[in-house]
């Protein structure tokens, strides 16, 4: 089979590749498409170490073709994801209270195990969470990594129906979340970002109100507009959006960190404990989070902007990524290789 893999000079490489058997508990996945991630740009630089040979993708959607011994949670037929939450151990203290993510030696699709950028994945059944009807597979493999993460952010801001919520950067996942802001938890959306552009996607998407901080002091903004947002999400990938929000939440407020600058921000005590805000970091989503995600996709109150490119393509892919070119999500089309 073909498969895309991480090569020495720190390129992605089409290379024909023999897949092992099956073990007890898998199953093998003829994939149908898979979503390139700025996280895939990251292994592929080896920024997180070096991964030579390793089969890319996290946002891999797959045909289940043949399960293993004692596989009951999939059957043939069945559609489903591999995800960047490949495994966990199942039994340590974040394994057994959902929070599965936080697991201490969990595997990571495209990573630490071969991912879903290939013509077949195995994929450890148990953790490969089901496709509902109705929802495309490319609307389905952005979901898988951006969406879930954006949706698990926005759960753990705890913002209510009616609330303000602070959406900062409205990129690949700004656009996603601010969609399950305003249609999956009835919230009103400050979408946050320095490019006109992204500002007038967010309307379209149905922003209440838009802010370009280059324009506009946004924690004085909301606090004069809006009393102060009840919650912020921060996906922009700057320290800068970050203090930000900080500044524009409201008492009892929570910022969600889910852009990761390599930066520190600037928290003030006082603030923090006289406004008893709290700053919490989202690390993508459980499984039942990705089933909950993908249901607010099939229900079509989600529509990721998606693009199907060929494999061959992947290189160009990163380049326009690292050129800040993309707009939605590409997605690799793994059923014409
Ligand atoms: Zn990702
Ligand atoms: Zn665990």
């Amino acid at each position: 089979m073909k498969a895309i893999v991480a090569t020495k000079d720190h390129k992605a490489e089409v290379v024909e590749k023999e897949l092992r058997p099956l073990q007890t508990g898998e199953a093998l996945l003829d994939m149908v498409c898979c979503g390139v991630c700025h996280t895939d740009l990251h292994v592929k630089n080896a920024d997180y170490g070096d991964q030579t040979g390793r089969i890319l993708g996290h946002e891999g959607i797959g045909i289940v073709r043949e399960v293993a011994e004692g596989v009951t949670s999939l059957k043939v037929g069945d559609r489903a994801s591999v995800a960047w939450f490949f495994e966990g151990c199942g039994h340590c203290e974040y394994c057994v209270s959902g929070r599965e993510t936080l697991c201490r030696t969990v595997k990571n699709a495209g990573y630490t195990v071969d991912g879903g950028m290939a013509q077949q994945c195995i994929v450890t059944a148990d953790y490969a969470v089901k496709v509902p009807d109705g929802l495309s597979s490319e609307a389905a493999s952005s979901i898988t990594c951006a969406g879930v993460t954006t949706y698990k952010a926005i759960k753990e801001s705890g913002v209510r129906p009616g609330q303000w919520i602070v959406i900062s950067g409205l990129g690949g996942l700004g656009n996603l979340a601010l969609q399950y802001a305003k249609n999956a938890f009835g919230a009103k959306v400050i979408a946050v970002d320095i490019n006109e552009r992204q500002l007038e996607f967010a309307r379209e998407l149905g922003a209440d109100i838009v802010v370009n901080p280059l324009k506009e002091d946004l924690g004085k903004f909301v606090q004069e507009n809006c009393g102060g947002a009840h919650a912020a999400v921060v996906t922009a990938v700057s320290k800068a959006a970050f203090n930000d929000a900080v500044n524009a939440i409201r008492a009892g407020g929570t910022v969600v960190a889910v852009g990761l600058p390599v930066d520190t921000m600037d928290l003030s005590i006082p603030r923090l404990v006289l406004d008893g805000i709290k700053v919490v970091g989202s690390l993508v989503g459980t499984r039942e989070d990705l089933a909950e995600a993908f249901q607010f996709g099939a229900d079509g109150k989600v529509v990721p902007r998606c693009q199907l490119r060929p494999m061959e393509d992947i290189n160009d892919i990163f380049t326009e990524m690292e050129e800040g070119k993309i707009k939605g999500r590409m997605v690799i089309d793994l059923t014409n290789a």
